[in-house]
């Protein structure tokens, strides 16, 4: 029989660990509710232990080629891949994400970021700098034990981003999942050392916000890279300035999507659903604002609306659902909250709104039309399938309205006019952005936010400079000339 319990709650020094001494804490099956594991957080005990592992591994592991680190890298991805399907199905269960979903863009996405990262690690060096007879050199070292901290939508995909580069870079890693999504992080942990990574270069650490707030507070700790919201990432923030550690934040969004009159309707109805349904709407990326020009705003809801009763909403393990659920009680109750909020601030329900009759935290995909940017719902994260649509009909004030929020994580414009695609691209306020298309995250370009929405990037060989730090040295080759 399938079993989604771990052998253990964490892993260390290349095997499972666990102390019983505290209390345990349930994983749910979003789909069903069933408690489909038991997992004990991370104690003082297990913390120590994950850091004397990382610190014991850490020194060797960086003093191998990086191409032999490389090599370690592209063997996990390899087996990642091979065992796609197995990934995908925990990936399931932990998230409740359907498997249509997980076996396209979860394991195979933490595949694509370690065959990268192994393939960039032998190319991770410095430069030569000549001046006259002497010359300057440069080292990209790495920066010692790095802290990953996840959330709990794509649990694996984020433990593979975060590890990726860190260990590419000669590094090694403590790395804390969400507490709603524990199991994915372990299997990779698993597998990274079936690669022949040293024991207590990767690490799991199990727990709640206290047992990454503890982890990070360790002075042994020289980076964090945290996936989470913006509440949390002050916290980070600010208890990461106190030893003036690196950090790397992925946070949340609001991003805008903007459909001028002139684009393709199917394809901008196909962006709009990938912007906002996918992973039933849980995406830090999604763009939840979409902007329609007047014209063709009807025209698009009514699009929409048929496309969306297309959506085939059921068990997560059958392989013709395109829609799940959400990923807990909690997350399901914030949605409702927001879309109970929207009705009552006088935006029109177009479609969706409800929780579905069955077990499990299902909610229809959800489309509100007539919102306008003062509204609730127009302006805070909701992270579920909840679309809203804005009306424009000037394109420097939809720049302005879609530009006037605290985030910056994405922007997508859908347009046929290849002029005001790139010009109104070039005036958003965001990381990651879309012109006729939506969400793609290729490991080969760089993905994160501006404004609160983030700090530094991930993926791409800007995430180098983030898991590495540069040594200029000096070197004179006639005498010294000193003063006296
Ligand atoms: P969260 O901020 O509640 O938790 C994220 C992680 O931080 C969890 O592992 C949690 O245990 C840990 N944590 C909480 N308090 C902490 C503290 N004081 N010190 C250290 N660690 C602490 O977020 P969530 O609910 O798990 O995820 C949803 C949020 O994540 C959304 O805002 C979403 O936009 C964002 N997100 C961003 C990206 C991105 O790449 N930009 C991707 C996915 C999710």
């Amino acid at each position: 029989m399938y079993s989604t319990q771990p052998t253990a709650s964490h892993f260390i020094n290349g095997r499972y660990v666990e102390d019983i001494s505290v209390a345990r804490f349930d994983v749910i099956y979003p789909a069903s509710w069933a408690v489909i594991a038991q997992i004990y957080a991370g104690t003082d005990h297990i913390i120590e232990q994950a850091l004397s592992a990382a610190q014991a591994a850490q020194q060797d592991w960086a003093a191998r080629s990086g191409t032999e680190r490389g090599r370690v890298l592209r063997r996990a991805a390899d087996l990642i891949r091979a065992r796609n399907r197995e990934l995908s199905v925990l990936e399931t269960h932990d998230t409740g994400k359907p498997l249509s979903e997980t076996l396209y863009a979860d394991a195979t996405s933490g595949a694509d970021a370690l065959e990268y990262f192994g393939g960039l690690a032998g190319n991770v060096t410095g430069e030569h700098i000549q001046l006259g007879e002497d010359w300057v050199y440069t080292r990209r070292e790495a920066l010692g034990i790095c802290l990953g901290i996840g959330a709990w939508n794509y649990p694996t995909q984020i433990a593979c981003w975060k590890a990726a580069p860190a260990l590419a870079c000669g590094n090694a890693m403590i790395f804390k999942p969400s507490e709603t999504t524990p199991l994915c992080a372990l299997k990779i942990a698993e597998i990274l050392s079936e690669a022949g990574l040293p024991d207590g270069v990767f690490n799991v650490v199990q727990g709640q916000g206290d047992v990454g707030a503890a982890l990070l507070q360790d002075p042994r700790i020289n980076k964090v890279s945290l996936t989470g919201s913006v509440a949390t990432g002050r916290k980070v923030y600010q208890s990461a300035a106190a030893d003036l550690k690196q950090v790397t934040l992925e946070l949340g969004g609001k991003s805008p999507l903007i459909i001028f009159e002139d684009a393709d309707l199917d394809n901008a109805v196909g962006g709009a659903i990938l912007a906002n349904f996918y992973s039933s709407g849980q995406i830090c990326s999604n763009g939840t604002r979409v902007f329609v020009h007047k014209a063709i705003k009807e025209a698009f809801l009514d699009r929409l609306s048929a496309r969306l009763d297309q959506a085939v909403i059921g068990d997560p393990l059958d392989e013709t659902t395109n829609f799940g659920p959400l990923v807990s009680d909690r997350q399901m109750q914030i949605v409702q909250g927001f879309i109970a909020q929207g009705i009552s601030e006088g935006a029109r329900l177009v479609c969706g709104g409800q929780r579905l009759e069955r077990p499990g935290y299902y909610l229809a995909p959800t489309v509100f039309a007539d919102v306008s940017d003062e509204m609730t719902i127009a302006r805070e994260e909701i992270f579920g399938p909840v679309l809203s649509v804005l009306d424009f009909e000037d394109e420097a004030d939809v720049v302005a309205r879609a530009n006037n929020t605290e985030y910056g994580l994405s922007a997508g414009v859908f347009t046929r006019d290849i002029s005001r695609a790139h010009r109104v691209i070039g005036k958003l306020q965001a990381g990651s952005c879309f012109i006729n298309s939506y969400n793609d995250a290729p490991v080969e370009a760089p993905f994160g936010g501006m404004k609160l929405s983030g700090i530094g990037r991930e993926n791409s060989k800007n995430a180098i400079e983030h898991y590495s730090q540069l040594k200029s040295v000096y070197v004179r080759m006639g005498d010294v000339d000193a003063p006296f």
